[in-house]
């Protein structure tokens, strides 16, 4: 049965233990039907341990977890739904430290996990922003100042973020990109993955963005005391102070998956009552994740 709404009570009575979650990752990983991925046969005896298919003709055993997302899970099934139902609940966010401790797992198997279910936060990229779009740039870290404008600081992360705002005037869904500087062959990238080129887009008069107008809707307006996009720059603000709260437990490098789960709320806040169910489809439709994977994959 799917899993839907945001009840703690009724999501651990729904996972009382491992097998109902494997079960639940069968569902998932078998919807179409069970074919042997050695020999193509398709009937199976299914083992009591761990719900795995054990094929009828060269008897290959596959496990819900085998070749997706939870692949080599280094903890108990039932610890990563919980995991991953905390993540799609919270909005302050969940540092690998309390859910170590929480879970009983050491932390850097709390943390390689948990960006594990960031990547799985990413964007499809199959939903460009539509409507009216507002695009911006700002760093983080580093040292904080108050001066304006675009840092050439090289310890702060240059970030690229772009809001789709609603008929009300309020933002619907947003993207963010990590750059490495404000040229417009890096602004390009969050145009081309997030953006509908038919789109009436605003930014600011920086002329990094000049080249993009031949393909982009853009029109560029004095983005002084914030008055022309009012929305992106609250939301940067808010965004900021969030990213401040958690500032002690985010390792800089990985920044963009950070902001991947923030972004990843915020566009499925109107489907919170499907988030978990479409989160663990899409680990178990995902490749496995390897823990060199992660460290690169800034
Ligand atoms: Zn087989």
């Amino acid at each position: 049965m799917k899993f839907t709404g945001e009840n703690i009570v009724e999501f651990t009575a729904q996972f009382a233990d491992d097998m109902t979650c494997y079960a639940y990752l069968s569902d998932h990983k078998w919807s179409n039907g069970y074919t042997c991925p050695k020999c193509g046969h398709t009937k199976f005896t299914v083992r009591k341990k761990n719900l795995a298919r054990d094929c009828n003709k060269c008897h290959h055993i596959e496990s819900p977890t085998a070749g997706t997302m939870f692949h080599k899970l280094r903890f108990g099934i039932r610890k990563a739904f919980l995991i991953i139902f905390e993540m799609t609940a919270t909005t302050k966010g969940l540092s690998a430290s309390q859910v170590a401790k929480r879970y009983g797992i050491s932390r850097q198997t709390a943390w390689a996990f948990m960006h594990r279910v960031r990547l799985a936060m990413q964007s499809s990229r199959k939903h460009p922003l539509t409507g009216q779009v507002q695009v911006d740039e700002f760093v983080f870290g580093g040292k904080e100042t108050l001066k304006q404008g675009r840092s050439t600081d090289s310890k702060k992360k240059k970030i690229v973020g772009a809001v789709e705002i609603n008929k009300n005037g309020k933002i619907k869904r947003t993207y963010f990109k990590r750059i490495e500087d404000y040229s417009s062959a890096s602004l390009k990238g969050i145009f081309d993955d997030h953006i509908s080129a038919s789109d009436k887009i605003f930014t600011d008069k920086w002329k990094g963005y000049l080249p993009l107008c031949k393909k982009y809707h853009i029109e560029q307006k004095y983005s002084e005391k914030g008055g022309s996009m009012k929305q992106m720059h609250t939301f940067i603000h808010q965004l900021k102070s969030w990213l401040r709260s958690i500032y002690s437990w985010v390792h800089e490098e990985h920044i963009e998956k950070y902001l991947d789960e923030y972004s990843f709320r915020i566009n499925r806040s109107i489907f919170k009552q499907t988030i978990f169910d479409m989160l663990i489809q899409r680990m178990v439709s995902g490749k496995p994740i390897t823990y060199q994977m992660i460290i690169i994959s800034n």
